[in-house]
């Protein structure tokens, strides 16, 4: 039965497409999610996949890295260039590797199979709120090559960070050659208390609770994930540890001035 109350309430309901080739796997999901009262869609290849994000619209996707037709890599590197919606990688965990590269990729978070009902829900909420700052307008800048060439560096307030100018605000980062470059959520996040801290350190502890919601634990390397990540794409090499230094026992700190 179709009443308009469901309908109202179908599109104020968060979408997350469960992108998991195991029905008994994606079930499961299928099943926790709903429960907290979310709307969710299965793709069982990466061609659904890419056929339910235009169809489904989801907020949030749920993305297994071993697909039968598609490398989950390439999934979120296309998922990342669409920049609309949030991407939790759930992974088994001998899926280490990939699941470092997915989120230097750009995916938002990541979850090991089989994740806690609470752990998921708690960040699928928090990847939402995160991924909110993406769907402004402002954030053209992941971009494929195409729209990256044509994009004309605009005035607006921007600092230089490494080689890279970064629109804190606008969460924008443009390279030395005028090229976007991909910054996630959570890398923004984390560069904004970097750089709010003025050269002293911010601890990993903070890092976690402020761009990741989750309280610490020694053995998740999120934010070393986050750190190299930006190092990477805002400096070269050494110039990268010298950007943002680690500092034994404190935490991380920006260095504008050394490089
Ligand atoms: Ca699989």
């Amino acid at each position: 039965m179709v009443n308009e109350s469901t309908e109202f309430d179908a599109l104020l309901r968060l979408r997350v497409l469960i992108i998991e080739d195991q029905p008994e796997i994606a079930q499961a999901l299928k099943v926790v999610v709903e429960r907290d009262g979310m709307e969710t869609a299965w793709a069982a290849t990466g061609a659904a996949a890419i056929e339910l994000k235009t169809r489904f619209d989801p907020h949030v996707a749920l993305v297994d890295l071993g697909l039968p037709d598609t490398s989950g890599l390439s999934l979120i590197r296309w998922l990342v260039a669409k920049g609309d919606c949030g991407i939790i990688v759930v992974s088994g965990h001998t899926e280490e590797a990939d699941r470092v590269a997915a989120l230097e990729l750009g995916a938002d978070d990541y979850v090991t199979k089989p994740p806690s009902v609470r752990e998921l829900i708690a960040r699928i909420h928090a990847v939402h709120r995160r991924a909110g700052s993406r769907h402004a307008p402002a954030v053209e800048a992941e971009v494929p090559e195409e729209a990256a060439v044509s994009a004309k560096p605009r005035p607006r307030p921007a600092m230089r960070i490494g080689r890279a100018q970064v629109d804190l605000v606008r969460r924008q980062a443009i390279s030395a050659d005028g090229e976007a470059i991909h910054i996630t959520a959570a890398e923004f996040t984390v560069l904004e208390q970097l750089v709010d801290a003025n050269g002293a350190a911010v601890a990993r502890e903070r890092l976690f609770e402020v761009a990741l919601r989750r309280p610490m634990n020694f053995e998740d390397r999120a934010i070393d994930q986050i750190i190299f990540a930006l190092r990477r794409k805002l400096a070269d090499g050494d110039d990268g540890r010298r950007l943002i230094q680690s500092i034994r026992g404190q935490g991380y700190s920006l260095h504008l001035d050394q490089v």
